[in-house]
């Protein structure tokens, strides 16, 4: 059964001493944190999602350690991560989960990656923290070394740049996104970001500038119960502005839930609430899709 709006759950005493990494087959996001680069309010904006058996944390800020310790978890115990870009608040974590992961438990850890996005997620961040902590076979080390690469497939056809694959119960699309330079004038010549479609009802944008034809795209092709989108609340820069969001068609706006914000939100709530937007997503809630029985 499709339903339109997600159940928000408030996380309890008992989630906080965990939150729990397997659930009865609903399709659950958690925001670990839903602030934007720099807030000091509401962590950086990365997801944890489960299903069934499946769990999957959507970008690894440089806070969110700190974060998912506060929820009784630890880098160690997430065993599938998803890098939409390279920014420090989707990626700043890394460098723990790497040395955690190969030095305390002696193994690797699945990203699901693109091949392009990997070349410069490794080249330009990630090395310099990792690759030289020992020697091994006779010189530096290197991604693999580190992670187990699922590597999306592409899928041909259409306008926009897509990806897919599937993790245990999780189906996952990729698209390309508009995020920076703030000169570029579409997704093609953008520096690679990636937004991402859950089981084909879910959009979650990670970072983007406003890109109306690719929400309205998506949303005709895929027919999307809820759109997670990011929002500043300022014109210019690489994000979608909440003026800008506004323009959308209110079906849209009735259906997409704000994320990645700075930290003056009370200023905007009542404008929020006013243009009919599903809300600002919040962090630490529980957004619930209920299982689709075929
Ligand atoms: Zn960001
Ligand atoms: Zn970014």
């Amino acid at each position: 059964m499709r339903v339109g709006k997600p159940a928000r759950r408030a996380p309890s005493d008992e989630d906080r001493a965990e939150l729990p990494l397997v659930n009865d087959g609903d399709l659950d996001l958690t925001f670990i944190g839903s602030g934007g680069a720099f807030s000091k309010r509401f962590f950086q904006n990365n997801i944890l999602v489960v299903k069934g058996s499946t769990h999957l944390l959507v970008d690894c800020g440089s806070r969110t350690p700190e974060a998912l310790s506060l929820l009784g978890l630890s880098v160690g115990m997430i065993r599938n991560y998803l890098i939409t870009h390279t920014h420090a608040d989707h990626i700043g974590g890394l460098e723990e989960v790497m040395l955690v992961n190969r030095y305390s438990f002696k193994r690797k850890t699945t990203m699901i990656i693109t091949d392009k996005l990997r070349k410069a997620l490794w080249s330009m961040s990630l090395r310099g923290g990792a690759a030289f902590n020992e020697e091994h076979k006779g010189a530096s080390l290197e991604f693999a070394d580190f992670w187990d690469s699922l590597v999306p497939t592409r899928v041909r056809g259409g306008e926009r740049e897509l990806s897919e694959t599937r993790l245990g119960e999780l189906d996952i699309l990729l698209f390309r996104t508009k995020h920076i330079p703030d000169s570029a004038p579409d997704w093609r010549s953008s520096f690679p970001s990636y937004g991402l479609i859950l089981d084909r009802r879910i959009l979650f944008t990670s970072d983007t500038r406003f890109d109306p034809e690719m929400v309205l795209g998506l949303d005709k092709a895929y027919r999307l119960e809820a759109i997670f989108h990011d929002c500043q609340f300022f014109k210019g820069g690489v994000h979608a502005s909440l003026d800008e969001l506004a323009t959308l068609p209110v079906r849209i706006r009735r259906k997409t839930w704000l994320m990645h914000y700075g930290d003056k939100v009370e200023d905007f709530s009542a404008k929020i609430a006013k243009l009919e937007f599903a809300g600002l997503a919040e962090q630490w809630k529980t957004y619930s899709f209920k299982r689709i029985d075929n």
